[in-house]
């Protein structure tokens, strides 16, 4: 759907870094480590150090060549991701920034955040962190019990966390999100209240907890074909994600999104943004943006990477072409529906000029049948939303506004 309005505009910048100290057993992320290098024909030490090195060169490169086409718009949030921004030099993350700064309008108060792993944070990075303006920092705990972190294939420990978080304050963090998993192999419901139990205590501004999920190609999907490890049915995961609500939000947790709880003040702007439909772009391998009306990816592939960092965007747009109007409501829809707010009916009317109501009328009646009072129209705020306690079934909820998802 071509859209010639954007012009003058917020938007957010997301930034990859591909490489971490080690693949853990669930993660099929875009991520490569010593380990499995071998995927990409390096095997050795140094090899790799030029790899990551002539990556953060395709990756400036391509940072400066966008701003060129984002001059009229103001950068509200930068998110550097990953794979595992704190196994790379901070050196790195400065370059990043710095080339971010002089070359786009970057809001006084934009959101700048970056995922740490606590067995990489070290107290010189988190202050260089600091130094060059970023305000928040994601520390992926996942769980606070040592067999479990062993069992998902993570390198560090409880006091690993502990340790992180402590440095993160310490250097000025004001702002600390901390990732958890629930429904890990052999997570009993007392070590999961135990996990939440610690997070809590360290008080930070930000919880996001995402159950487990196979992926194929993991060692954890290997396992589960082997039978040795099991997945919960709907009833179990239900009760698992009651508990958690119910935890976090007697302890002043608001949930905005399925697995995002926060302080008040302290929503994540970045990840709101694409879930309110809002534009991105994003850098760096295998990143995807939503840039001008145009859906387009960077290639997953190291050198594919670097002759796409270098390429104008004109040169992107005619290979990607634009989606239908159709599956732009389909997007607008599925990813509305993981806020507690759910659809802005009013927001959907003003940029696809029709009625959700009557685009959708099909789809909400078999929800209706299917998941009986799961979701809610909200006249006196127009919104169309899950109920929380079936936000856990959210995907198969969704799944009926992506019926053009092989499309896309
Ligand atoms: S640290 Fe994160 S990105 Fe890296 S392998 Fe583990 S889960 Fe994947």
């Amino acid at each position: 759907m071509e859209n010639k309005n954007f012009e003058n505009k917020n938007i957010s910048i997301y930034i990859h870094i591909p490489f971490c100290e080690r693949k853990c057993f669930y993660c099929d992320f875009l991520s490569f480590s010593l380990e499995n290098i071998d995927d990409v024909k390096i095997s050795e030490m140094k090899e790799y150090e030029d790899t990551v090195e002539r990556y953060f060169q395709s990756l400036f490169c391509e940072i400066e060549k966008m701003s060129k086409y984002a001059a009229k718009y103001t950068i509200k949030s930068i998110f550097i991701g990953g794979g595992t921004p704190t196994s790379v030099s901070a050196r790195y993350i400065t370059s990043i920034i710095n080339i971010i700064k002089e070359n786009y309008d970057v809001d006084k108060n934009c959101e700048i955040t970056i995922e740490a792993n606590p067995n990489s944070l070290t107290e010189e990075k988190a202050k260089a962190y600091i130094s060059i303006g970023i305000n928040r920092i994601s520390i992926g705990a996942q769980s606070f019990v040592n067999a479990e972190l062993v069992s998902l294939g993570r390198l560090h420990k409880k006091n690993h966390i502990e340790n992180a978080f402590s440095i993160s304050r310490k250097a000025g963090f004001d702002n600390i999100s901390l990732d958890l998993m629930f429904d890990i192999p052999h997570q009993t419901d007392e070590s999961l209240k135990y996990s939440i139990s610690k997070a809590l205590w360290l008080k930070p501004e930000h919880i996001s907890i995402y159950s487990l999920e196979i992926e194929e190609g993991t060692k954890f999907y290997d396992d589960y074909k082997n039978g040795k490890i099991d997945i919960s049915d709907n009833f179990i995961l239900r009760k698992k994600y009651d508990t958690i609500q119910h935890i976090l939000n007697s302890n002043g947790y608001e949930q905005y999104e399925v697995s995002n709880f926060s302080k008040k003040g302290y929503k994540c702007y970045h990840n709101d943004n694409y879930w309110k439909y809002g534009e991105y772009i994003g850098l760096g391998l295998g990143a995807s943006s939503y840039f001008k009306g145009y859906r387009f990816q960077a290639p997953n592939d190291f050198r594919e990477y670097e002759l796409y960092a270098k390429k104008s965007f004109d040169e992107i747009k005619k290979s990607v072409g634009v989606l239908s109007k159709e599956e732009e409501m389909s997007i607008f829809t599925f990813t509305s529906l993981r806020k507690s707010e759910g659809v802005d009916l009013s927001k959907f009317k003003e940029v696809f000029n029709c009625d959700f109501k009557e685009v959708y009328k099909d789809e909400i009646r078999v929800i209706e049948k299917e998941f009986p009072g799961a979701t809610e129209f909200d006249l006196s705020k127009n919104s169309y939303f899950i109920r929380k306690e079936y936000m856990v079934n959210s995907s198969s909820i969704m799944c009926y506004f992506m019926n053009l998802e092989e499309d896309l």
